[in-house]
């Protein structure tokens, strides 16, 4: 893949080629763009967002309501609406979304302890449906979650 992936973890941008550890897909997926979705919105930037890092496939950013020093939201550009409308065929752009979450964390140094969410339904609290997968950390997390 000869596309430039670049970190936005702070000035300057650090390139992904300094993370080696984290390959990207070895095909971009498919972008399907949903027109009434607050995510795709930023995505394709027409709602303003505080980016922290981008690929061909996931665009990662800070959560507008912060529950934690570390909080964003890991999202895949291809519109999913939630957990349980993916289908196998999104196994990997999830899984993917977890080791950008890591990438993050290590980055961020709070690898002590962070934890990733991805809330399900509405009873769990998902109010936006674009799968997303929040990154908590840089605090003492408490154990069940409410
Ligand atoms: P969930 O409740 O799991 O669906 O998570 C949705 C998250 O999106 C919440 O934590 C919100 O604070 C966050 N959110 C909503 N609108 C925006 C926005 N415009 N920019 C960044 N985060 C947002
Ligand atoms: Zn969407």
């Amino acid at each position: 893949m000869d596309a430039d992936f670049t970190l936005y973890l702070g000035y300057p941008a650090v390139s992904i080629r300094e993370n080696p550890w984290l390959k990207p897909l070895p095909s971009a997926n498919i972008i399907l763009m949903n027109d009434d979705c607050l995510f795709c919105k930023i995505i394709a930037g027409k709602i303003p967002s505080k980016k922290v890092y981008e690929d061909d496939n996931v665009c990662v950013f800070e959560d507008i309501n912060p529950k934690a020093p570390t909080h964003v939201l890991i999202i895949p550009k291809r519109h999913i609406p939630g957990l349980k409308e993916a289908m196998p065929k999104d196994a990997e752009i999830i899984g993917y979304c977890h080791l950008v979450a890591a990438m993050i964390a290590r980055d961020r140094g709070i690898e002590d302890g962070y934890r990733t969410v991805l809330n399900v339904g509405p009873r769990s609290g998902q109010s936006v449906f674009h799968l997303h997968l929040h990154l908590l950390g840089g605090r003492d997390l408490t154990w069940p979650p409410g």
